[in-house]
């Protein structure tokens, strides 16, 4: 797992593991569809509850979308379906000046209907002008119109230290850049470990995904490397992480890598009040958790309703050939999970032929701060921008 010849290098496992989330993104969203529309159609429930056919008129953001083409039709296509898009730069295989440089022509183009993360590296992690090289970059992706500043699972999952030891997110070599978001209130968007999933033998996965992936990638099953950090470490160095900083303003992507029990999500939402969350491909293990007790999972949502944020980590590409198919996919991805949360239809999943569940039905209200409310006062100084 570890690299001798360059400890300080995340960039190997990170790009393997851009690659992996692309996939585990995709296998999310085409993993169910609707089989029946809500019979019920009375005027009151109207008040109440948004239909299949509302989808395209209420004003969405998708907020973790990664853009990474300056080709703008995908937006527009977006803007079609009412979607604003925010796109998180990561870490990874695509530079991060030319992430930031394809973002920052984009928010100049389109200001009401894009914003963007920047990013920076760790590449020069433990080296002494780390830090402040990090506070620079973080204030060049500001003043390039970033809305707030991503980082990635390499901080716990591939960064090494001299020494050959994993850096976590709590290692007081990122303190300084912590302290300084905090003070200057800029936002984070962290996605930091993985699904619990990944730390447990096959059998045990709950997400056929999962299962399948890393049947295929036992080089990333985190169950098979002991010597790599717990999923508990992962978790432990984040709350570390907003303990340290309570007012640190932060979202923890991908359901914040509480995925697999909502219970655990709430106690996070509970202890941590700065805290936040994306729904960014994890829809499935909602899903999964609703085909059990649906009550329990549309409760949580109603219950921390201002702290949910709609996303889905789709990302367009360079390299994309058929914007048909991917625009499709767009808006197959994203009517999907609209009738998931927003009405009762009765869903089918490709991957449980046998089983069916009735879509969770939020009321309006909710739909709102997931879908578009909660963004926007999260990103209060983006939007005084619009
Ligand atoms: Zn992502």
């Amino acid at each position: 797992m570890k690299n001798p010849k360059s400890p300080n290098s995340p960039v190997l496992r990170g790009r393997m593991f851009f690659t992996f989330l692309a996939l585990l993104s995709f296998l999310a969203f085409t993993g169910f569809y609707k089989i029946q529309n809500s019979p019920d159609t009375a005027d009151s429930r109207k008040l109440h509850y948004y239909n299949v056919s509302d989808f395209a008129k209420v004003p969405k953001i998708d907020l973790h979308f990664h853009y990474n083409t300056p080709d703008t039709k995908y937006l527009l296509f977006a803007d079609s379906l009412n979607f604003r898009l925010i796109s998180p730069n990561v870490d990874t295989e695509i530079p991060i000046d030319k992430q930031l440089s394809i973002c920052r022509k984009i928010k100049q183009q389109y200001p009401a209907k894009f914003a963007f993360f920047g990013t920076f590296s760790v590449d020069g992690f433990g080296s002494p002008e780390f830090e402040a090289a990090t506070i620079d970059r973080i204030d060049l992706c500001m003043k390039s119109g970033a809305c707030g500043i991503k980082i990635w699972k390499n901080m716990g999952m591939s960064l090494l230290d001299r020494e050959g030891h994993y850096v976590m997110v709590d290692n007081p070599g990122f303190g300084k850049v912590f302290e300084y978001m905090e003070k200057q209130k800029i936002q984070l968007i962290a996605h930091l470990g993985e699904p619990k999933n990944c730390w447990l033998p096959l059998d045990q996965m709950t997400a056929a995904n999962d299962k399948r992936y890393y049947a295929n990638h036992p080089q990333y099953h985190m169950y098979l490397h002991p010597e790599a950090p717990s999923y508990e470490d992962q978790i432990n160095a984040r709350n570390n992480l907003l303990t340290g900083h309570p007012s640190l303003a932060y979202i923890g992507a991908h359901l914040a890598s509480e995925e697999w029990n909502i219970d655990e999500l709430a106690k996070s939402f509970d202890r941590f009040p700065n805290l936040r969350a994306d729904m960014a491909a994890r829809i499935s293990h909602l899903l999964y958790q609703s085909s059990k007790d649906r009550e329990k999972v549309r409760n949580f949502l109603i219950k921390y309703q201002d702290r949910i944020l709609y996303g889905t980590d789709f990302s367009v590409n360079e390299k994309d050939t058929s914007y048909k198919d991917v625009s499709e996919g767009m808006k197959r991805t994203w009517l999907n999970q609209w009738i998931y949360l927003a009405t009762d239809s009765i869903m089918a999943f490709r991957e449980m032929p046998d089983t069916q569940l009735k879509g969770l039905q939020l009321p309006r209200e909710v739909i709102d701060k997931i879908y578009c409310r909660n963004a926007e006062d999260f990103f209060k100084s983006w939007l005084i921008k619009l």
